[in-house]
């Protein structure tokens, strides 16, 4: 019997000690459609959950409720229903601030997802701002979407980029660290946890050491916000982005939550409706923050349907959710370190359920197709992260990323497709 069954079963009986009131797993799984469906004859195993979640019904037919009962335009008209939308609107605002213990909904914009707010930021603050000879910090994990808006913003203003190495073990490697801030570094930017690797990067060490040298701080919280509690206050973070697709939310939603002043400091980005306080024919005056960042009609349905996925969050509770990342994690990696041939990358001791690996002699392509057949997502390819795997000597690898809904087993589905996988890529028979 494998040691996570004996976690699974140490978990439950805790809870019934009354140690821990866990959520009931099997129910809450229950609320996903998705996870019901059969996929080539066989039960979906989903674990490409880092690249977008699977939603519950609640997200779906709240998302859908807004067409069917309120369908106006946010923040434009005096009518019934645009009052509504608006205040149902307005009112995930301020669920993600709170969500995310960010400094409150008036400094939190709505944006289309974690790489608009990124690049909000990119355009708005450190382009006006930055001078030939300052410097961006980034580090060598960077999802693209936290290093080509750096690499414009660099460009554009002749400041240098520069990158934290990592570690054979996958973290951060912090030796050179003051240097490396010096003391024309105007901006750390770096993701709470790698969408490659799991690591949980200590952003609040780097965060304080930034700040005493001068820098302002952006986290990527992107792959930390539906694994952990996320408190921008305790990061120390200036400005915070997520998505709400990597949360069981829709596609075409996320935020910027910043510190006031910070987005006080930022020049609009995007010009139109919305944004403005007065217009002349020449010129226009802005309105104010957060608004001045939302040109034109949002994605009201989204943002809605948002909603409720923040108050599965909630309803679940994170330091659960936390828990049950923990038990699934160590489940994974004991499943994959048992399949013959297979190399984890990334063994940081701090991590989440994102697990990248490479099986010998195969393809990553080639295994995530033969996978599935089997009912099974795993992603393959270089994840958006081309430094990163470079860095391990890779143009691709395979990731298996969990989410709470999954089940321990389906790591003993996902390890048993695996040995058949690697044997017949090399060549032997199923
Ligand atoms: N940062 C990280 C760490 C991510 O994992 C992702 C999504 N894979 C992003 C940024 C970009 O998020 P989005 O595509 O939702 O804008």
């Amino acid at each position: 019997m494998g040691t996570h069954r004996e976690n699974a079963d140490a978990q439950a009986a805790g809870a019934a000690a009354g140690a821990v009131r866990e959520p009931d797993w099997e129910r809450v799984r229950g609320d996903f459609p998705v996870l019901h469906r059969l996929v080539r004859g066989r039960p979906l195993v989903y674990f490409d959950n880092a690249a977008t979640t699977q939603k519950p019904a609640i997200v779906i037919r709240t998302e859908c409720e807004y067409y069917g009962t309120c369908t106006a335009n946010v923040h434009r008209a005096i009518h019934f229903m645009a009052e509504e939308a608006t205040r149902r609107y307005e009112a995930v605002r301020a669920a993600a601030a709170r969500f995310v213990d960010a400094p409150g909904a008036a400094s939190t914009v709505v944006t289309r997802g974690t790489t608009e707010a990124i690049n909000l930021v990119a355009r708005g603050w450190a382009i006006p701002r930055l001078k030939p000879g300052d410097r961006i910090l980034v580090t060598g994990m960077e999802h693209h979407s936290n290093l080509v808006p750096w690499q414009m913003a660099a460009r554009a203003t002749g400041a240098e980029l520069r990158s934290i190495p990592v570690d054979d073990a996958g973290e951060l490697d912090l030796r050179r660290l003051p240097e490396l801030l010096g003391n024309r570094t105007r901006l750390l930017a770096l993701t709470h946890v790698s969408n490659v690797l799991g690591t949980v990067n200590p952003v609040r060490q780097l965060a304080d050491a930034a700040h005493a040298a001068g820098a302002a701080v952006l986290v990527d919280a992107a792959q930390s916000v539906a694994h952990m509690p996320v408190s921008m206050a305790a990061l120390g973070a200036d400005f915070l982005a997520f998505s709400g697709h990597k949360m069981c939310g829709p596609t075409g939603v996320g935020f910027l939550c910043a510190r006031p002043e910070r987005l006080e400091e930022m020049e609009p980005v995007f010009g139109g409706g919305e944004m403005i306080a007065r217009v002349e024919e020449t010129e226009s005056t802005w309105a104010e923050i957060p608004h001045r960042f939302e040109a034109g009609t949002p994605n009201i349905a989204g943002v809605i349907g948002m909603g409720a996925a923040f108050e599965v969050f909630s309803e679940l509770g994170m330091d659960a959710v936390q828990r049950r990342d923990a038990m699934l994690t160590r489940v994974a990696l004991e499943q994959l370190a048992a399949v013959p041939g297979l190399r984890i990358v990334g063994a940081a001791p701090d991590r989440i359920g994102v697990v990248a690996f490479a099986l010998e002699d195969a393809h990553p392509h080639d295994v995530a197709q033969l996978l599935d057949r089997d009912g099974i997502a795993i992603r393959a390819g270089h994840m958006c992260a081309q430094p990163l795997l470079r860095r391990f000597g890779h143009a691709a690898l395979n990731r298996a990323s969990l989410a709470f809904y999954n089940r321990p087993e389906e790591f003993d589905v996902l390890a048993e497709s695996l040995v058949r996988a690697r044997r017949a890529l090399a060549g032997g028979r199923e």
